[in-house]
């Protein structure tokens, strides 16, 4: 699913949008809703101005038409007379809403009814009046009555006043202008009879109002005080005389301002809250996704990096790496694969602290890491393991060189705590594509090839062969049946004597394994031994063949037999097994063995594969009691003065120097030299493989202090051992 996702001046936009929309939705309806209230009132004022025209409509109507009926009587009468008074009398009664009614004979008023009052009319001449000269010649040429107004009357009032033209012999040739017949209304009397004076009062504006005959200007007959407002109505009222209008309005003004004020107020206050509230949701999944980055990234390096040297760990190898080797396939680069693994690191952790072994693998961490070019990738992958990945190379060539100098850099002496540590690496190469392209495959491939190169004696670097698949099986398969042999008690140990050249007596023997194979039959230690310390599995059995030893020792004192030193062979991962002295210790005490009655025999690779570490543990043992010897010597090009520094009891020269004595000149002065040298340094000799008399002879005159060998026995079983004769020579 597409997430939605806001930048934040996408929220800004979509905001302000939001905002222009709601505050002119808002305008809209503010301006709509006045509109229909303005409507409203209009309708309204239409039905006050209607209500009121008519009944204007109605007064003046019949006013101005008692003008006309009275013109009327006139023409009948042929001219005034006595009949006058009584007639308009009668008019007035029975029309009402007329204040006096008039005769003007040529114009000028003659007779008024009612004359009281109105006494100040008489004589006026109306057709030479500046206020109706122009509207009663018009009446007169159009025979049609007119009106004028409003007027101040002479006698008082303002008034509208209907005039009929009278017409003697009319429609005939002698028709003659008599006069006029006029009614006089008055605007406050007319205006009473309508609400426009309440209407007023309550608000309201009104306006009455004729078109001048003549000059078609309007004449206003009457208005409110207060000026018509744009909201009005207008009714035309349809008289006599032509049309009047009458128009209405009520102030809407200040309403509709306060109703748009709020409005308008309100839609910019909701169009800004919510768009506030809008945007502030907008960003809300960027915030979001800002933290969620955020707490990422923060889990990330917690995932990916290793605390300690900070650099990525093996999660982040497993999860990086196919991407950049698929790559790497498709533009057919070639890379490689580094398993690095420090020797004997777990020494360190587990006699100095691992305190200590923390700060190492910093130290290799940051050399690891300035070796590194752009394209490689170093990772801490547990332990003292690193894997380091050359991310773009040419041949094995470069990956040899970066080897070395790896090796180069790890050599170089580590101060910690005022103290040196030299310290040395086993290095095993996958060349990808050709070993690999799978991480998986590659990195196996890489630990087996530095399998290969421990096997081969550490601080070396090896790069992964076919084969070594195939031995790799071999050993798994060994580890399983070295655990079953120990499991089903398969190992025993055999014994070969020991004797003093000079004494001819036995004094002691060298503790051999061997392997009941139920299918093989029996198996010499040098077919199994190296799978052992290969798999680790000779720290188990190493402890098995102590333990065999010192109880045999211990079987010897209880059955009654001489006491005999038994030399039992330790393997180099013995040495730096943290418990070992401590079981030994145990052992001795469990069963009651005296330390003397032990020796070890080491050889002397063992010893220089870490001189310091066997110097410390060797000097414990002596310590203890316990012969300490030194094993196939010759043979590892150790020097004699090396053995000065160690704590040994007893040499044993290599069986290859005894071999040849008879006939190899170089062997004999070699020997003579070993055992010569040996002495001074108050060591004890131990001829290995003698098989002749001559050797046994010869080895005597060198002054060689004990033997071993065919000549007198090979390794036999405990029995054989136990009832063993003297040594008989036959010289003769
Ligand atoms: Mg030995």
């Amino acid at each position: 699913m597409k997430k939605a996702e806001f930048k934040q001046p996408s929220a800004l936009i979509i905001s302000l949008i939001a905002f222009f929309a709601i505050a002119s939705f808002g305008g809209y309806w503010t301006q709509s809703t006045n509109r229909s209230i303005v409507n409203q009132q209009q309708s309204l004022l239409s039905g006050v101005s209607r209500t009121q025209a008519s009944v204007l409509e109605r007064r003046l109507s019949s006013a101005f038409t008692s003008a006309q009926i009275l013109a009327y009587e006139v023409e009948q009468n042929n001219g005034a007379g006595e009949w006058f008074p009584s007639y308009a009398n009668k008019l007035i009664d029975s029309i009402g809403g007329i204040e006096n009614l008039q005769l003007s004979p040529n114009g000028i008023i003659s007779d008024i009814y009612p004359m009281e009052g109105n006494e100040a009319a008489i004589g006026l001449d109306i057709l030479t009046t500046d206020r109706f000269k122009q509207e009663a010649m018009l009446s007169i040429s159009n025979h049609r009555m007119f009106v004028i107004g409003p007027v101040a009357l002479v006698q008082g009032g303002v008034a509208v006043i209907s005039r009929a033209p009278i017409f003697l012999h009319k429609d005939t040739h002698r028709e003659l202008f008599w006069g006029f017949a006029s009614a006089v209304i008055y605007l406050d009397n007319l205006l009473e009879t309508t609400q426009l004076k309440r209407l007023e009062s309550e608000g309201y504006q009104y306006s009455l109002s004729r078109q001048h005959a003549t000059s078609r200007k309007m004449i206003v007959l009457s208005s409110s005080l207060s000026p018509l407002t744009d909201i009005q109505a207008s009714t035309d009222l349809i008289l006599p005389v032509g049309t009047w209008s009458l128009k209405i309005s009520k102030a809407l003004d200040g309403q509709l301002k306060e109703r748009s004020v709020t409005g308008y107020g309100f839609s910019l206050l909701v169009a800004l809250l919510l768009s506030i509230a809008l945007y502030a949701i907008l960003v809300q999944p960027l915030k979001l996704r800002n933290l969620v980055k955020e707490k990422t990234a923060e889990l990330e390096e917690l995932a990916y990096k290793d605390p300690l040297t900070k650099l990525p760990n093996r999660r982040f190898l497993q999860d990086n790496l196919p991407k950049i080797l698929s790559s790497n396939v498709k533009y057919r680069r070639i890379s490689a694969f580094i398993y690095f693994d420090l020797d004997n690191f777990k020494r360190i952790n587990d006699t100095i602290g691992h305190d200590v072994g923390d700060q190492v693998l910093m130290i290799v961490g940051e050399r690891l890491n300035t070796l590194k070019n752009k394209s490689d990738l170093v990772a801490r992958l547990g332990g003292d393991e690193f894997g380091i990945f050359l991310g773009n190379i040419h041949n094995e060539k470069e990956a040899e060189d970066y080897a070395n100098r790896i090796l180069q850099g790890i050599r170089a002496p580590a101060k910690l705590d005022n103290r040196e540590y030299v310290l040395s690496t086993s290095l095993g190469i996958a060349m990808i594509p050709e070993h690999g392209q799978d991480l998986v495959t590659i990195m196996q491939n890489a630990d087996m090839a530095l399998y290969q190169a421990k096997l081969q004696g550490k601080n070396q670097f090896a790069f992964y062969t076919e084969t070594m698949k195939i031995s790799t099986h071999n050993l798994i398969k060994a580890e399983d049946d070295l655990t079953l042999a120990l499991l089903r008690n398969e190992f025993e140990m055999y014994y070969q004597p020991q004797f003093d050249l000079r004494t001819n007596h036995v004094f002691g023997a060298e503790a051999l394994i061997r392997w009941n194979h139920p299918e093989k039959g029996l198996i010499f230690p040098d077919s199994f031994i190296p799978l052992a310390e290969s798999t680790g599995k000779i720290i188990e059995l190493g402890y098995w063949i102590v333990e065999s030893s010192i109880a045999y020792l211990a079987k010897r004192k209880q059955e009654g037999r001489v006491d005999l030193l038994l030399h039992i062979n330790l393997a180099s991962r013995q040495l730096s097994d943290p418990h070992f002295v401590e079981v030994v210790q145990r052992l001795l005490k469990e069963y009651d063995v005296p330390a003397h009655l032990i020796g070890f025999e080491i050889t002397e690779t063992s010893i220089l594969e870490d001189i310091h570490l066997a110097r410390g543990l060797l000097q414990t043992f002596k310590d203890m009691g316990i012969c300490i010897a030194i094993d196939d010597f010759g043979t590892g090009y150790s020097s004699l003065s090396q053995l000065k520094n160690l704590p040994v009891n007893l040499l044993k020269i290599d069986r290859s120097f005894i071999m040849d004595l008879e006939n190899d000149a170089d062997d004999r002065k070699i020997v003579e030299a070993i055992i010569a040298m040996a002495h001074k340094l108050n060591i004890k000799v131990l001829a290995e493989g003698i098989e002749t008399r001559e050797q046994w002879k010869m080895l005597v005159s060198f002054q060689c202090d004990f033997g071993q060998g065919y000549y007198v026995s090979k390794a036999i079983t405990v029995d054989e051992f136990n009832q063993a004769g003297p040594i008989v020579h036959n010289d003769i």
